[in-house]
């Protein structure tokens, strides 16, 4: 990916894409809710197009060549692009990461989220194992919006991943580091769900690009309660740690403007998780 071919959006094509942004939260939630052992991954996949094409759009990762399904769905030490089937029945208290993309029109959104799959009665399941699935889950998410805080008030993209590794790195579990992925990466998104430029989510030598509005990227931090190798498994898609250990990915897809940011597929825009960073989103209208 090259900064020279990245397409900065008019207000007008941002308000485009904020209902791309919607109908991709809407899928996500919708799956969210649906998430109980016994539901396999592949009737979520289900779930979350229904409700993508109720609001008038498809899934964008069917566009990806090769790919047949509306969400990638990554169990425990599945990282992420973990393929939706049949067979890979949900457990209480596994750890999966939830990711999916809308077009409506010519736009795109793009966004992930990790949940830990609760009792058949909805309380969490009570183990250490299944307790550090969710501070896994909670740093990582915590990181996007470190990474999104950043973007508010950076003058260069990669300041994005430094904000991002800093906060993972300075968190630890049982004395054990947590790693960052690095052969993947978040990306611009616009009328491709993967455009330029690339977005780190960890420091990098160069400054990356110059924001300016109208810059609309996604930040997708994959975080490991281990080491950050991975492996892609025979069915070509799937990636997992090589270590056995888990995994959590969160992704939200943010515009710049001229007047602040606006996380697009975030319901109220990122005000809640911005609050404590004293960034207030600013929605177009
Ligand atoms: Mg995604
Ligand atoms: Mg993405």
């Amino acid at each position: 990916m090259s900064r020279n071919s990245v397409e900065l959006k008019t207000n007008e094509q941002i308000i485009l894409m904020r209902e791309a942004g919607l109908a991709t939260a809407a899928a996500l939630s919708a799956v969210r809710k649906a998430i109980r052992p016994g539901i396999s991954t592949l009737e979520l996949d289900a779930i979350a197009e229904a409700t993508i094409i109720a609001k008038g759009g498809h899934s964008n990762f069917k566009l990806v060549h090769g790919y047949a399904h509306t969400i990638c769905s990554s169990v425990n030490d599945e990282v992420v692009h973990g393929i939706p089937s049949a067979a890979r029945i949900l457990k209480a208290g596994d750890i999966v990461s939830i990711d999916a993309g809308a077009e409506i029109g010519e736009w795109n959104g793009d966004s992930a989220m990790t949940v830990i799959v609760p009792n058949e009665d909805g309380t969490p399941v009570d183990s250490d194992i299944v307790r550090k699935r969710q501070i896994l889950s909670d740093v990582t998410e915590q990181s996007l919006w470190v990474g999104i805080a950043a973007l508010a008030k950076a003058e260069y993209l990669n300041e994005v991943g430094v904000a991002i590794e800093e906060y993972i790195y300075s968190q630890e579990i049982n004395g054990a580091k947590y790693g960052i992925l690095e052969e993947y990466v978040g990306h611009g998104i616009g009328r491709s769900m993967h455009e330029d430029p690339a977005v780190y989510n960890y420091a990098v030598r160069e400054k990356g690009f110059k924001i300016k509005p109208g810059l609309c990227v996604a930040i997708e931090p994959m975080v490991v309660a281990g080491n950050q190798r991975t492996k892609v498994l025979k069915d070509g898609w799937t990636v997992s740690t090589k270590d056995g250990s888990d995994a959590s990915h969160w992704e939200h897809s943010i515009a710049v403007h001229e007047k602040g940011i606006w996380v697009l597929t975030a319901v109220d825009g990122g005000a809640e998780k911005l609050a404590p960073f004293g960034i207030k989103p600013v929605p177009l209208s």
